[in-house]
Parts: structure tokens; C-alpha cells; sequence
């Protein structure tokens, strides 16, 4: 019989994890950071998401022993150049939530025409010794207004390419599919497949 391994996703957030776990639940028992007794204030002070998933997967791996995975998503609209990138979950100031971040790119946007933007979430896996990185990118565009009820973040103004409806009028399964967390996380557990034979 298969051995079930242990892997750290570097994260608290349930939705994340739920996530993961239905797809590699069979192979891997994946730990939270509750779960390891993890409380720490993980620094994410690089300039890159790159840097700060690898700040926090290697974070883990050298204080608690765990191999594991962390991301970090920006979202980079064209016409901002490329902001608000790695500073995409504070954009609109310290201690600002989702509403606030979206009315302050709508009012950034006003009567810009150039609307093009994209997600980008990377992953950096620590895993049996090897350290391994990987980008998920939906390209797309900032909606004039709010759009749909459904998933977080600036979801009610995001509208992927190819379609006439944004991330937060679709169902979850829909734009996981598509999304790039999607995206990332099938590139993540392809590499953990393929690692694990
Ligand atoms: P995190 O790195 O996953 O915490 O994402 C950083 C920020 O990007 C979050 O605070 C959200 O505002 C935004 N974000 C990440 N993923 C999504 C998404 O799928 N839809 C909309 N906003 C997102």
C-alpha cells in the first residue's frame, strides 16, 4: 500500500486548502499552518510574488522541517503599469479590505480605455530536496463597474478574456477551471504527481 506523506500548504486560509486536499487527499495528508503549530507573522517582504512564496515556503521548511508549498497572487493591470502587483492585497492602504481596493482601482480607471490586466499566482514547492516554481496567469480585463456576488476580492470587476462576465457572476467551479490559482495549483499537482512515483 501507498504511503500517505505529509506536506505543508503554507497557508490558513480553509477555501485554499479545501481546495488541494480534494485533489491530492488520496496521496498526501495536507497540513495547515494551525496544524503545525505555526503562528508565526511569515515576513513577505520581497518585491516579486516569486520572492514571497519562496520567503514563505523556505520559512517552513528551515524552522519547522516540513516540506511544503506556499503561493502569493498580484494582480497587474497594464494601464497602472503592472501595479498593484505584489502589493495587490493592500492596495488601496493598511488595514483596507476587498471593497475598498475595488472602488479605488474603479475611480484609478476612470475613463481610461486601455483596461487590459491579469492574475498571476505563483507556487513555490519545497519538496523532497528540490525546489520547484510555478506561475497560473488568467489574462483579462478591469469591468467598468461591479459585476456578480460570488467569489472575493476584485472577482466583481475582473472579467477573463473570452468572456462578457466577470469572475464574481460565475459559478466557483467555472472559475476555477480557468482562474489563476486554477491554474497554478494543476501545474502544482502534476509536479507533486510526477515527484511522488
Ligand atoms: P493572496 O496572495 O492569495 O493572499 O492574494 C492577494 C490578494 O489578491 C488578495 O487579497 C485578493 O485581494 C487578490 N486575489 C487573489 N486571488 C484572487 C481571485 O481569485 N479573485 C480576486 N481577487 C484575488
Amino acid at each position: 500500500m501507498e504511503r500517505i506523506k505529509d506536506i505543508v500548504f503554507a497557508t490558513n486560509n480553509a477555501h485554499k486548502l479545501e481546495e488541494v486536499r480534494q485533489i491530492v487527499g488520496e496521496r498526501f495528508r495536507v497540513l495547515s499552518l494551525k496544524e503545525i503549530n505555526c503562528h508565526d507573522d511569515i515576513p513577505e517582504t520581497a518585491e516579486t510574488l516569486e520572492g514571497n512564496a519562496l520567503i514563505k515556503a523556505r520559512w517552513i521548511k528551515e524552522r519547522y522541517g516540513f516540506d511544503c508549498f506556499a503561493d502569493d497572487t498580484g494582480l497587474m493591470v497594464d494601464a497602472l503599469g503592472g501595479a498593484p502587483g505584489v502589493h495587490t492585497a493592500r492596495y488601496a492602504g493598511d488595514g483596507c479590505n476587498s471593497e475598498n481596493n475595488v472602488s479605488k482601482m474603479l475611480s484609478e480607471l476612470e475613463g481610461v480605455e486601455d483596461r487590459n490586466a491579469h492574475f498571476s499566482t505563483v507556487i513555490a514547492l519545497i519538496y523532497e530536496g528540490q525546489e520547484v516554481v510555478m506561475e497560473g496567469r488568467v489574462d483579462g480585463s478591469i469591468a467598468t463597474k461591479r459585476g456578480g456576488n460570488g467569489g472575493f476580492g476584485y472577482d466583481p470587476i475582473f472579467i477573463p478574456d473570452g468572456y462578457d462576465i466577470t469572475f464574481a457572476e460565475m459559478p466557483a467551479h467555472e472559475k476555477n477551471a480557468i482562474s489563476h490559482r486554477g491554474r497554478a495549483m494543476q501545474k502544482l499537482m502534476g509536479v507533486l504527481m510526477q515527484t511522488d512515483k
